[in-house]
């Protein structure tokens, strides 16, 4: 069967207006004034306005270059990436109390080159900004360790609110889509440990569409997530960074009822809260403000 060609035009829902306004320009001048990378920016994010203008950032942490090379991505790779600023703990912590915000969002290069993969590090950050930013709630989105739980448990030991892993698209597609060392069990098992090492701080993951993947493997998706207790899921529209031969073609632009359909039906498999839509991606404000209203001490269980 002659594939069809993959779409290169945007369809009209996919069009927006490029960010810029007051918030945009405060928050950019703060963070690129320490030296720190927005995943924002580096990802050209479409929601920036919405979550800057709306008090939330994501912040890279571990510097702006990937051990890794996933082809979704537009991160850049780098075999030996600098070293991690040991600065960046206390100037995270300085810039989210300067910014403000309720709710923050970390995540972070791989770092395959270091003995730890980072791990201390992140804790250091996590640990600078609960001190400094006591009433914030923050997310980690966090890589793999390549499955090494100890590492993981360095990070989750130091109390992030939520526990984001990326799952990014349906286990068929994982060895194309992401780097070899990522996997699709692989990335089941750290979501697994995560809830069952920290029980009570919610996990939360992402899924790509419009790199193939039919509807009946989104729903195995779906029911794998719940098997090992994810709470939060995020489906947006995979979006190609750039036009080198190393970022994979859309295979096709999901239109936005579809996803409202795929919400609907991931919701019947239990999950706390489903973000779904074209714009949608991992750290995306909506979900953001649902789970700083859940941890709220009036919602502990
Ligand atoms: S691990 Fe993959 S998705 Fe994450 S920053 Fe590196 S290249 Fe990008």
């Amino acid at each position: 069967m002659a594939r069809a060609a993959a779409p290169s035009r945007l369809p009209a829902w996919l069009k927006v207006q490029l960010p810029a306004g007051e918030a945009v320009a405060r928050i950019r001048a703060a963070s690129r004034s320490r030296g720190l990378a927005t995943v924002c920016e580096e990802a050209r994010c479409p929601n920036l306005a919405e979550c800057w203008g709306g008090g939330t950032a994501t912040f890279m942490v571990m510097g702006d270059a990937c051990t890794r090379g996933c082809r979704f991505c537009s991160v850049a790779a780098a075999v030996k990436p600098p070293p991690p600023d040991a600065e960046e703990p206390a100037k995270l912590a300085r810039t989210l109390k300067e910014m403000a915000v309720e709710y923050a969002v970390l995540t972070t290069v791989c770092r395959d080159d270091l003995p730890d993969q980072g791990a201390a590090h992140l804790a250091a950050c996590i640990r600078e900004i609960k001190s400094v930013c006591p009433d914030m709630k923050l997310e980690m989105l966090l890589q793999d360790f390549r499955g090494d739980e100890r590492l993981l448990e360095t990070v989750l030991d130091a109390g992030p609110d939520v526990v984001a892993h990326n799952v990014e698209c349906v286990e068929r597609l994982s060895a194309c889509v992401r780097d070899a060392k990522a996997g699709y069990r692989q990335s089941l098992a750290v979501l697994a440990h995560a809830k069952s090492f920290r029980p009570r701080s919610p996990t939360k993951t992402s899924l790509m569409l419009g790199l193939g993947e039919t509807e009946g493997e989104l729903i195995q998706s779906f029911k794998d997530l719940r098997s090992v207790g994810v709470d939060i899921l995020t489906l947006g529209q995979y979006l190609r960074p750039s036009g080198s031969r190393h970022h994979l073609k859309v295979a096709r632009f999901v239109h936005p009822d579809e996803f409202t359909r795929y919400g609907a039906i991931a919701r019947e498999h239990g999950f706390l809260y489903v973000a779904s839509g074209p714009f949608v991606r991992s750290s995306y404000r909506a979900a953001e403000l649902f789970m700083k209203g859940h941890l709220e001490p009036s919602h502990a269980s």
